[in-house]
């Protein structure tokens, strides 16, 4: 008979017992320095004591009430701490628990605020794996092969590459906005277009973080046509970038913004936030599901928030996205198979190419299971995998950091 086994495929050989700040530990309490965060999601390090103090005491006052039918106050309270921190304006939000479900509900919001149908979405980017949000993500084949027909009216168009593609970032901009306009007047008229939805840092699609030119350009294009302006910031969001919001560092405005993974330390919970005016148009039964808005997670999000300020993790974010940065160029210029190093904040790919450009693979993953065996837990992404990503705790130390480049180092 075969092994019975939860999981198609693991990144790593690691059985993960217990988790502490930045440290996971195995079974046989072998260290691992966890640049991975459970996919950027334990902002506050594993197990940080006052999300597990705020989760359990919710645990033992009120696990479930389903905000549609009895609303609870670990949800009130989190909606005004989330009201401080949005961006102006984006005043109303709706909780579901994951960032495939944030999206979908956003991709329902526009439609039904708008009218129109045509959802714009990138090329290399990702935004989850339920049918809707599948059709949006164009990351590799891995999502959608073998799974479609997917979601009609969604439209694919560049996204700026200047790495991949040899030129300035200047020119990556110009290329991007220009297809952007072609496919405006060729393929999804904006009659018909009811939103663009975007990543502040192309995530899945390999670390490729937008130029503020370009969301800039994009935002500018939507008021000129009345298409909305979704900004996933499910990766992004909640200090990763080394500013609160991965859009701040553009100075934009979404009209729709999505939040998850760090939003709570690891408790699934996500929202999308809009304006009243936008938001209403949703009418009631349109969007929900049982789980969303938990009270347990609720909690865990409200004391995450608090972390966040308290313990100042966005200015270390910046502050240690540097320096990771800085070291991880160093490495690079040692080893030409690491063609470039680029992020925002604690958000930082390695992307590794051949001598003469091509995505290189399998250095790629043989650099990453190495550094496994070194006790650095690391991702790879990109529509080739040949990109290795470092998306550590937000509360990782300067010492910490540091030993994840000089594990890095001789891994690779
Ligand atoms: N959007 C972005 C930008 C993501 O990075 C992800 C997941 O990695 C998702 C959406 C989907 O989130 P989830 O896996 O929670 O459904």
């Amino acid at each position: 008979m075969a092994e019975l086994s939860p999981v198609l495929k693991q990144a790593t050989p690691v059985l993960a017992a217990r988790g502490e700040g930045v440290y996971l530990y195995d079974e046989q309490d072998r260290r691992y320095l966890d640049f991975t965060a459970g996919i950027g999601v334990t902002s506050t390090g594993h197990c940080h004591p006052r999300v597990v103090e705020a989760a359990q005491h919710q645990v033992g006052t009120l696990i479930h009430g389903q905000y549609t039918t009895v609303m609870h106050r670990p949800l009130l309270r989190l909606t005004e701490r989330l009201g401080e921190v949005l961006p102006a304006g984006l005043d109303r939000l709706f909780y579901v628990n994951s960032g495939s479900e944030a999206v979908e509900a956003s991709v329902r919001l526009a439609r039904q605020a708008t009218g129109r149908q045509s959802i714009v979405a990138f090329q290399g980017g990702f935004h989850g794996r339920t049918m809707g949000a599948g059709s949006l993500t164009s990351s590799g084949v891995k999502v959608r092969a073998g799974i479609g027909p997917m979601m009609p009216g969604v439209v694919f168009t560049p996204f700026p590459e200047a790495y991949r593609h040899r030129s300035s970032e200047a020119e990556a901009v110009r290329f991007a906005l220009a297809e952007f306009d072609q496919m405006l007047v060729t393929v999804s008229s904006p009659r018909d277009t009811a939103a663009i939805i975007v990543e502040p840092v192309l995530g899945e699609g390999g670390y490729i973080p937008a130029p503020p030119e370009f969301l800039t350009g994009l935002r500018e294009r939507a008021d000129r046509h009345g298409i909305l302006l979704i900004v996933d910031e499910v990766q992004t969001g909640v200090g990763r970038t080394g500013r609160f919001w991965g859009h701040d560092h553009a100075g934009i405005r979404p009209d729709i913004l999505i939040t998850a993974k760090g939003l709570a330390s690891g408790f699934p919970l996500s929202a999308i936030a809009a304006p009243e005016e936008l938001m209403s148009k949703a009418w009631p039964g349109s969007q929900g599901g049982t789980y969303g808005g938990n009270a347990v997670a609720a909690a865990a999000a409200l004391a995450t928030l608090d972390v966040v300020r308290d313990e100042r993790l966005v200015e270390n974010a910046a502050e240690q996205g540097a320096r990771l940065q800085e070291g991880l160029r160093k490495v690079a210029a040692e080893h030409p198979v690491i063609g470039d190093v680029r992020g925002l904040g604690l958000m930082v790919g390695n992307e590794f190419s051949t001598s003469d450009g091509a995505p290189d693979t399998e250095t790629a993953t043989r650099a990453h299971q190495a550094a496994a065996k070194r006790g650095l837990l690391l991702l790879t992404c990109g529509p080739y995998g040949n990109v290795v990503r470092m998306i550590p705790p937000l509360i990782v130390t300067a010492e910490q950091v540091d030993d994840a480049v000089a594990l890095w180092a001789e891994a690779v």
